[in-house]
């Protein structure tokens, strides 16, 4: 059993409310949300950060930034939204699992 807990949310073995899943990714709601729409993507495999990423890999980054407008739609954020990849401790990562934040709607912080 793997001890990230993404890959486990991704597998099943750890319970998630999950909004999206496909062969590539899983979406789902995240636990502290910090706006009325929260989402995390991540993709099944697991890579610790955008700094493992390797250019196999350029396609599955691309799909999913780009099912973000997909989910936003989804979601009603015709507004717009904000999506954020944290990196490492120093960008604010705390989980090691390459994940995208898709946030919008009501309570969305500033930024900057
Ligand atoms: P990071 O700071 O690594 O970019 O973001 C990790 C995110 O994962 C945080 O926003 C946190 O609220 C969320 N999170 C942590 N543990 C869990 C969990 O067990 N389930 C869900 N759904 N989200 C989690
Ligand atoms: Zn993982």
């Amino acid at each position: 059993m793997s001890d990230c807990l993404f890959c486990r949310i991704a597998a099943g073995e750890v319970p998630a409310d999950i909004v999206y899943e496909d062969e590539k990714v899983v979406v789902f709601k995240d636990i502290n949300p910090k706006a009325a729409v929260h989402l995390l993507l991540i993709p099944r495999l697991h890579v610790a950060s955008l700094r493992e990423v390797t250019p196999e890999q350029d396609e599955l980054l691309g799909y999913m930034l780009r099912l973000t407008a997909k989910l936003a739609a989804d979601q009603g954020l015709d507004e717009g939204y904000r999506t954020i990849i944290n990196t490492g401790p120093g960008g604010g990562q705390v989980i090691f699992h390459l994940h995208v934040h898709l946030l919008g709607g009501e309570g969305l912080p500033g930024f900057g």
